[in-house]
């Protein structure tokens, strides 16, 4: 039994996929039966050939690579058949009388330099087609299992170190959930498999050494608890978990239309967060009342170079419309940290998280913020848009960013094209700077959102990915309420509306402390949101003022969550 952190609730109970690139330790042998070599050779080929196919198959359905990526396939396949190529291996195992993999390597180190030498980028190019089909032919030669989550076609659990916000994106339905070594509920591989409604459970650290392919492997993301070659008991306790789980969802399904009042009538507005316009589906049938996130990031991480204005019109159109006139905020590209682009060079940092990225990048690159903007206000006209920058430290990045907002705005109508006259503009507060002056912030822009995945990173000094850390993501710690007090009170001063899209926000001893601190607008995963509506349903509004009160005036998180658990039972 092995234990993580709860990362997106559910529980499984599947065979294990090991996510993990082979290292292929290959050794000269002599081998006299140059017979059983030159055969496992081709066995090999014809494995690595068809492997590539599918591959190609699977791109080409897909429909995300361009004409000229799927080629690569072809010139890939073309390696891999060329007789020269396969030639000169079966020369190598007859003369040498070496093993098939030895020979593969030989040949195709000789054959890379050969292409690595030439002055043409063509050839260059081809050393590393050579590098990767050979890489496949080898391991399929030692039986070595090289991973392809798109491929994945029996029930499995995603075994990993960690899961990139793409792989997460390739995942099938076969993919019954993940558990990954590092990370914490707020790593962003966390946040995609909860709006892919899949359980994960990271930072389980000693998952990838434990593990093997095809074990049979029981995870509970509810308590973290993950168990490999469980008996037939475990795996029917844990199947009966599953039943209890299903059912509790199914119960809250009867709050989907409700409003979400407190039991003294005061209002709330419970949004969902999304990655991608498919994602709108599960707000809606999760009774959410609006959008409070769209991180556009995935957008720019899902393609093979930046996103044009037209392709960014049409999936922020596709958001605005499928919310049929509900509030949609998009925020501004947060690109950075762990959230990387194939395309984009970042420079090297000791600190990325703390480094040239979201609004600092998009105040740099205003050539990439502007094409972002222009599709944003072209789109506007289709619902009610809020527009919200990340990472905003000082007022002067704001009253920049909003410039240019405002900039793009007038160049658009003096074109004739129509933008919505009330487009709200806000900003993310996810540095404590921000919220330590958030009554100045709230002079210039029409709302807040409180970034608790970040507002906690950055107030504790406590990298989001690092489980070793993962003690420090402390939502109830009153330091933190704090700076959660100070936002709300600064945005209401202004009278403008404060809401958060943190994970905090879902969580349902939270919401009660949220909603006592005057918190007008929660957005979260879709799935949690039916669930923050029971519980406002059942608070009053005046009480919970009290108990958030006295949340601030404790010593420790753990002393708040007691106390709050304690209040809410009652
Ligand atoms: C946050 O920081 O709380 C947030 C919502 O943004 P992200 O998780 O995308 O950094
Ligand atoms: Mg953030």
């Amino acid at each position: 039994m092995l234990k993580g952190i709860a990362a997106s609730a559910g529980i499984a109970v599947a065979k294990v996929y090991k996510l993990e690139v082979p290292v292929l330790d290959i050794v000269k042998k002599d081998c006299a039966d140059s017979e059983a070599e030159i055969a496992k050779f081709n066995d090999a080929l014809e494995v690595t050939k068809s492997d590539i196919e599918g591959i190609k198959e699977r791109a080409t359905a897909a429909g995300k690579l361009s004409v000229e990526e799927i080629a690569v396939f072809d010139a890939h396949l073309m390696m891999a058949g060329d007789p020269e190529f396969g030639g000169q291996i079966i020369s190598m195992i007859t003369n040498d009388k070496v093993n098939a993999e030895f020979a593969a390597e030989c040949v195709a180190n000789t054959t890379v330099a050969m292409f690595e030498s030439m002055d043409n980028d063509y050839f260059r190019e081809r050393a590393a087609d050579v590098k990767d089909v050979t890489f496949r032919l080898k391991a399929n030669i030692m039986g070595a299992i090289i991973p392809d989550l798109g491929a994945i076609n029996e029930n499995s659990i995603i075994v990993a170190h960690d899961l990139t916000p793409s792989d997460t994106a390739q995942l099938n339905e076969y993919a019954k959930g993940f558990v990954t070594s590092i990370g914490g509920r707020t790593s962003h591989s966390a946040i995609m498999a909860r709006s892919l409604e899949i359980p994960a459970v990271v930072g389980c650290s000693g998952i990838l050494e434990e593990a093997n392919h095809n074990n049979v492997i029981a995870m509970d993301a509810i308590t973290g608890d993950v168990v490999l070659n469980p008996t037939q008991e475990q795996i029917a306790e844990f199947e009966a978990k599953k039943v209890t789980f299903l059912a509790e969802k199914e119960a809250l399904k009867v709050l989907k239309d409700a409003p979400s009042v407190s039991t003294d009538g005061h209002h709330v507005e419970l949004a969902g967060n999304i990655g991608t316009p498919a994602d709108v589906e599960g707000v809606v049938n999760n009774g959410g009342e609006g959008v409070g996130l769209y991180r556009t990031e995935f957008l720019y991480m899902n393609s093979q170079e930046f996103p044009t204005e037209e392709e960014q019109f049409v999936a922020y159109k596709a958001v605005l419309e499928g919310m049929n006139g509900k509030k949609v905020v998009v925020r501004t590209l947060d690109i950075g940290g762990d959230k990387i682009l194939p395309y984009f060079t970042f420079p090297e940092e000791m600190n990325p998280f703390l480094g040239y990225r979201a609004i600092r990048l998009c105040l740099d690159r205003t050539d990439i913020f502007r094409t972002q903007l222009r599709a944003l206000c072209r789109a506007s006209v289709f619902g009610k848009l809020c527009i919200m920058f990340p990472m905003i430290a000082t007022i002067k990045e704001f009253c920049d960013a909003k410039a240019i907002f405002e900039d793009e705005k007038v160049k658009l109508i003096a074109e004739g094209i129509a933008v919505d006259a009330n487009i709200e503009i806000g900003m993310m507060v996810e540095i404590p700077a921000a919220a330590v002056l958030a009554d100045q912030f709230a002079k210039h822009a029409d709302f807040f959102s409180i970034g608790t995945n970040d507002l906690i990173q950055y107030s504790m000094a406590a990298d989001r990915m690092s489980e070793k850390v993962a003690y420090l993501y402390q939502p109830y710690n009153p330091s933190i309420l704090r700076l959660i007090k100070m936002t709300i009170d600064g945005a209401h001063k202004e009278g403008k509306w404060a809401g958060m899209c943190g994970e905090m926000a879902g969580e349902p001893d939270a919401v009660a402390i949220l909603l006592g601190l005057g918190l007008d607008e929660f957005s979260m995963s879709a799935t949690s949101i039916l669930g923050a509506r029971k519980v406002i349903n059942s608070l009053s509004k005046k009480e919970m003022e009290l108990a958030a009160e006295k949340c601030l005036s404790f010593d420790t998180a753990e002393e708040v969550q007691a106390y709050i658990k304690k209040v809410i039972a009652k």
